[in-house]
């Protein structure tokens, strides 16, 4: 009976056995698991989510408030994120200073144009996204002591292209400036004409260009900021007119992209391409600025400007 019971306890155990090392296999899965571990890891991705951004240049995880209070400037390597125009206006005009212009001014899909989506459609739902009516916002303020006709063009609405509404208001503001004698500053950010618009947009780029020759022939400055990105029809027109052109670090600027360049002149492209370090080495631009000293040093430009243009004045 013994044994019987005995055998019957080892057939249990070798029963229990099968059970038991499944288990340690179990153990065995979850240890090559480590990388599951990492699911611990990945969970610390989610709690940082909305809290905490990944620098793409130097791969520092910046908390969000430090990067908000930086200006979007990555307090490691300086890597220049996106900014909105809003943000980057409260950046520079002093407080309660900026007065708006042509705010409720919308795009009209003139063209009646389809593509995968209809334009209607895609300006409906960037202006719910984006809370912005379209891809500039234009008003005159005060920077430091100096009043000027400022418009800040933001690249999340349609990729700041450039269609009827964005040429008519930077000329309105243009035209503005003429009129009050301001000094013009525009902050560019822009994949550049609007296709959805066809000629209506590309029209733009004479009537803005235009504007701002009668701007200078006023003797009036114009300060002109590129941003990453400033391609295309809009650096085609008034963003490279600037009497003085600054760009943000890093920011890509030009008209066609390097790959439609490379593969028409089939030639290797330097090192550098279309950056502004590259540009400013060759003279197209003046001067780099990092967008936190982008305040002190347009109020420095303006302020010998407007020096420039009373000694001028007054010789005359
Ligand atoms: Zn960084």
């Amino acid at each position: 009976m013994g044994t019987t019971t005995f055998t019957r306890k080892s057939l249990g155990l070798e029963t229990v056995e099968p059970a038991l090392t499944p288990t340690p296999t179990d153990k065995a899965t979850t240890l090559p698991k480590k990388p599951r571990l990492s699911t611990g890891k990945s969970k610390k991705r989610d709690i940082p989510e909305g809290l905490w951004t990944k620098c793409p240049k130097c791969q520092a995880m910046v908390f969000d408030k430090e990067l908000d209070e930086n200006l979007k400037v990555c307090p490691k390597c300086s890597h220049h994120f996106p900014i909105g125009s809003r943000e980057r206006i409260h950046s520079l005009v002093e407080t309660c200073t900026f007065e708006e212009m042509d705010a409720k001014m919308t795009s009209v899909d003139v063209l009646n144009f389809t593509g995968v989506d209809t334009y209607a459609s895609k300006l409906e739902a960037h202006q719910k996204k984006t809370a912005l009516k379209e891809a500039v916002v234009t008003g005159i303020c005060k920077i430091g002591d100096e009043r000027a006709a400022l418009g800040v063009m933001d690249f999340s609405f349609l990729g700041g292209s450039m269609g009827s509404v964005v040429g008519e208001k930077l000329t309105r503001l243009i035209e503005r400036a003429t009129e009050k004698e301001l000094p013009v500053i525009i902050i560019s950010s822009s994949g550049g004409a609007r296709m959805y618009e066809g000629m209506f947009s590309l029209m733009q780029m004479a009537k803005t260009a235009a504007a701002l020759a009668y701007h200078a022939q006023q003797r009036l400055p114009f300060i002109s900021v590129l941003t990453h990105p400033t391609t295309a029809g809009v650096m085609a027109s008034y963003a490279s007119l600037g009497d003085l052109i600054l760009a943000e670090p890093g920011a890509m600027i030009g008209f066609a992209g390097p790959r439609v360049i490379k593969d028409t002149t089939q030639a290797e492209l330097p090192a550098g391409f279309q950056t502004a370090e590259f540009l400013l080495d060759r003279g197209l631009i003046d001067a780099i600025v990092q967008r936190t000293e982008m305040k002190q040093q347009l109020i420095e430009y303006l302020n010998f400007l407007s020096v420039r243009k009373k000694a001028a004045a007054a010789a005359s």
